[in-house]
Order: C-alpha cells, then sequence, then structure tokens
C-alpha cells in the first residue's frame, strides 16, 4: 500500500488524537500530537517565568527563548504512546493541565512560535506515513496531504469528553467551567492571524458527536482504502 500523509484538524476535545492514534496504530504509521508541541513551548513559558501571574506573555523573552525550546517525541515503552519531551524531560502530563490549556492560544498565536513548530512538523512528516492532528495541519503544514479530515462535535459533547479526562487524571472541574475554557480556545484559533482553525476546501467533515471509536476508525479506513482505489485507477489509466 503507497505511504500517505493523513492531516487532522478541527476543533479542541473533538477526539482528533484518539482516532489518529488509533489509525496510526492500524496502518503502522507515526503520530504526531502538534497541539503536544504548542503546549511544551506554553509550558516552558511557565516555568521560566515568561509568562507572569496575571497571565501576560513577554513575548520578547519568549522570541529570545525560542532557540532553546527543544521539543521531541519518544516512545513510552509503559504506555506504547508516543510522549513529548521538552529539552530531554517527559513532560506528556504536564501539558495536559487547565493552566497550560487556558493560555497556550496566546503562545500559538505569536508567528514566531509558529514558524518553528511548523519547520520541525514538517521534518517530522517528510517521510510521509504519517497522521498529524493539530488546527493548521491540512491547510498550512501540509497542503498536499493526499487525506485531510475536519473533525466536530456538539459542544456538550466535547465538554464531557475533556471533564472525564481531566477527571481520570485527578483534576475536577464543573462541565461548565471545562466548555467555556474549550469555546474561548476555538475562539481565539478561529480568530488568529497566523494561519487559524479553518477547514481545508479538500477537507472531509467527520462529525464524531454520536460515533464510537471504532465507528470513526472505520470510515476514515474506508476512505484511505477508496482513496488507493482510485490512484490504481489513475494508474492504469497513463
Ligand atoms: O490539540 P490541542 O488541544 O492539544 O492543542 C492545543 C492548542 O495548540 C490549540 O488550542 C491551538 O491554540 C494550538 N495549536 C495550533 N496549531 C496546531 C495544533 C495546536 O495552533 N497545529
Amino acid at each position: 500500500m503507497q505511504k500517505i500523509t493523513i492531516a487532522i484538524d478541527g476543533y479542541s476535545s473533538c477526539g482528533k488524537s484518539t482516532l489518529a492514534k488509533a489509525l496510526a496504530q492500524k496502518l503502522g504509521y507515526n503520530y504526531i500530537d502538534t497541539g503536544a508541541m504548542y503546549r511544551a513551548a506554553t509550558l516552558y513559558a511557565l516555568e521560566n517565568k515568561i509568562i507572569d501571574e496575571n497571565d501576560n506573555i513577554n513575548i520578547k523573552a519568549l522570541l529570545k527563548a525560542l532557540p532553546k525550546i527543544e521539543v521531541e517525541f519518544e516512545v513510552n515503552p509503559k504506555t506504547h504512546n508516543s510522549d513529548i519531551l521538552l529539552n530531554g524531560v517527559d513532560v506528556e502530563r504536564d501539558i495536559r493541565t487547565m493552566k497550560v490549556s487556558g493560555l497556550v492560544s496566546k503562545v500559538s498565536a505569536i508567528k514566531e512560535v509558529r514558524e518553528k513548530m511548523v519547520a520541525l512538523q514538517r521534518l517530522m512528516g517528510k517521510k510521509k506515513a504519517v497522521v498529524m492532528d493539530g488546527r493548521d495541519i491540512g491547510t498550512h503544514v501540509f497542503p498536499k496531504a493526499e487525506l485531510k479530515i475536519f473533525m466536530i462535535a456538539d459542544p456538550d459533547v466535547r465538554a464531557k469528553r475533556r471533564q472525564d479526562e481531566f477527571s481520570s487524571k485527578g483534576q475536577y472541574f464543573t462541565i461548565e467551567e471545562v466548555e467555556m475554557s474549550l469555546l474561548k480556545r476555538d475562539m481565539a484559533d478561529i480568530s488568529r492571524e497566523e494561519s487559524p482553525l479553518t477547514q481545508a476546501e479538500d477537507a472531509v467533515i467527520l462529525d464524531n458527536s454520536e460515533l464510537s471509536r471504532e465507528e470513526q476508525l472505520e470510515f476514515v479506513l474506508k476512505l484511505i482504502a477508496d482513496l488507493q482505489f482510485i490512484s490504481r485507477e489513475e494508474q492504469s489509466h497513463h
């Protein structure tokens, strides 16, 4: 089977990473969680007081620190997931807090931060056989990706999923708090200047409000099978 690039974009907590991981496992592809990269940069800024207690970002300090922010992925031998390392330290857990979630959109809106992360993402996906999820993968990082999925889901469903995810890690919030935080982040991601979140023209919409994980996986595997069929047809006509 021909190796392809799969771009999965969409709003916060639509289940992009769950689907992307399942797909990568099924296809033997690499999974790259680009949101984790922006979260890691945000964590670095918090830890190094580049973001103050009033949530103000010292942009100048952040730009100066950018070359010192090293992010990479490494397979965790216990979970077999690919964890994000920030300057060599596994921060997979530390980047998933409400604090980081509340600030990441501000950090990810900074042009220089995006340029650095996008360059890394393109390098990581150079050999194809990759499933990458984020906000601008199909529109900006890999505009020629063979398959683009744009995920959507009801805000209530998304908030419930995220609340469960938080509580499984011992972080407790009301559904209203979670939903407010999600919608605020979506708003910031849609309205920023640098590669805002938007659906690529050639993306397939996947509304997973009422679909099980298996149904979502099946839906995308069918799209991939169709793609392979089309490319074989094209070849036989040449
Ligand atoms: O996917 P996740 O919720 O972890 O993403 C966190 C944040 O990182 C998003 O809300 C967005 O601000 C930013 N992001 C981005 N571009 C991407 C992936 C994530 O701006 N490709």
